[in-house]
């Protein structure tokens, strides 16, 4: 950790000694998300560019001057990160806007922009020498721990609470991973303060993404990777789907910290998407007041939080880019779900494409002009969760093996 001068309270703003184990303040409890200060003169005098530019490591660990983590800590060697960009003008076309850029973070090794955070929690788990580590997830955050504590080998091991809702395709990624998986018959709320008793009884590694500081500054990586490929040129608008808030908060730190040490000029704003069904952050966003706790009632099982941990450091995010947040419906998804499977070949989960359903939204409401140009990060992969994917696209063309019967179907169509 050469360039990390402490952590520092976003709600007291009193500052603590990195350590692997400092979650939250002890001041202010839930409201004490700490955030990660690095000393940004020292690493635009020691790493450039050009350094990043003759840096053959394609994973974010090539970011290792912007991460927590000690130089010489093992990290996992599954590939996170270099998921791929692609400039979509048929995308474009369909959503209004002048150019759309696409990451899919889907194509992580564990199918979610989750992996940039997990691989994060096992280093520091083997920083503080635990060889346990737990988490509560609503599916994603689990199965790319579970994945990248697998490929430690034996050396560690996982324990995952989910909600009884989690999504088949994720929880059976779990187990084949050998992860310790215990389904709550509950919320994702419920299961949330379980994982908390429990780590705090056994003493496990706490990779819950808003406790633990570290995690943003992984998933931060999906910014500065999107930079780097766009050659350090932002785009007006990155959007990401909002759930806890920890993936939108990483983001705006990626960003912040590129600006700090002169690797870009132009900030982005920030378009957070929610789901209707659960949406207490945009709802705190527009009001001004606290946050209301929501019921979790949306088919986009990865956003549907309805007690976000990181609301705070979320909404001070978009704030701060001058950006918005907007929400989309079931339908709006399932929809772009088809969509941008169609226009692009790519295959999001519900929370995945939820940030593109946003873009569509927020162009209507004239909040992105259409001369402006978007980045988006599609979070999860659509064979994770094969159900709602089903409910978007209905059922394929059905023939016997009569070859006069596939002729009268096929001139249907050509
Ligand atoms: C976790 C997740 C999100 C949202 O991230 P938060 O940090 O909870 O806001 C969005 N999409 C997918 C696929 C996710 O797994
Ligand atoms: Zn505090």
């Amino acid at each position: 950790m050469k360039y990390v001068k402490n952590l520092v309270c976003i709600s007291c703003g009193e500052s603590y000694e990195a350590s692997p184990t400092q979650y939250l303040c002890p001041n202010c409890g839930e409201k004490g998300i700490l955030d990660v200060q690095y000393d940004y003169e020292k690493i635009k005098k020691e790493w450039s560019k050009k350094d990043l530019a003759s840096n053959n490591d394609p994973t974010i660990w090539r970011y290792t001057p912007l991460l927590p983590i000690e130089p010489n800590s093992v990290k996992p060697p599954l590939r996170v990160g270099n998921t791929p960009v692609y400039e979509s003008k048929a995308m474009a076309k369909e959503l209004g806007v002048s150019t759309l850029y696409i990451k899919d973070d889907g194509l992580n090794p564990t199918g979610s922009l989750k992996d940039r955070a997990s691989s994060i929690a096992v280093v520091k788990a083997q920083e503080a020498r635990i060889n346990v580590v737990a988490c509560a997830s609503t599916g994603n955050a689990a199965s790319s721990l579970a994945g990248n504590i697998a490929s430690m080998g034996n050396e560690m091991r996982a324990v995952i609470f989910v909600p009884e809702r989690a999504p088949i395709g994720k929880v059976t990624q779990l187990l084949i991973y050998g992860a310790l998986v215990i389904s709550v018959k509950g919320s994702y709320e419920e299961t949330f303060y379980l994982s908390e008793e429990a780590i705090n009884k056994w003493g496990w590694y706490n990779r819950n993404a808003a406790i633990n500081p570290y995690l943003v500054e992984g998933k931060k990586t999906s910014s500065i990777e999107f930079a780097e490929q766009l050659n350090w040129n932002m785009p007006d608008w990155l959007v990401y789907s909002v759930g806890d808030g920890c993936t939108i908060a990483g983001a705006w730190k990626g960003v912040y910290d590129l600006k700090q040490i002169g690797f870009i000029d132009k900030v982005p704003k920030l378009l957070g998407v929610q789901a209707e069904g659960c949406a207490p952050i945009t709802k705190a966003y527009k009001s001004g007041n606290d946050l209301i706790v929501e019921k979790e009632n949306t088919l986009a099982d990865s956003i549907a939080v309805g007690k976000p941990r990181n609301y705070i450091k979320a909404i001070k995010a978009v704030k701060q880019s001058k950006g918005d947040m907007v929400n989309v419906s079931d339908n709006e998804i399932l929809n772009m779900m088809k969509v941008l499977g169609k226009k692009t070949g790519i295959f999001g989960e519900p929370a995945g494409v939820a940030g593109v359903a946003g873009i569509k939204q927020a162009v209507e409401k004239d909040i992105i002009k259409p001369y402006e140009s978007v980045g988006v990060v599609i979070t999860g992969n659509g064979l994770k969760d094969i159900k709602n994917a089903q409910k978007s696209v209905g059922e394929p063309l059905r023939v016997s093996t009569n070859i006069n019967e596939l002729y009268n179907l096929l001139n249907e169509y050509f």
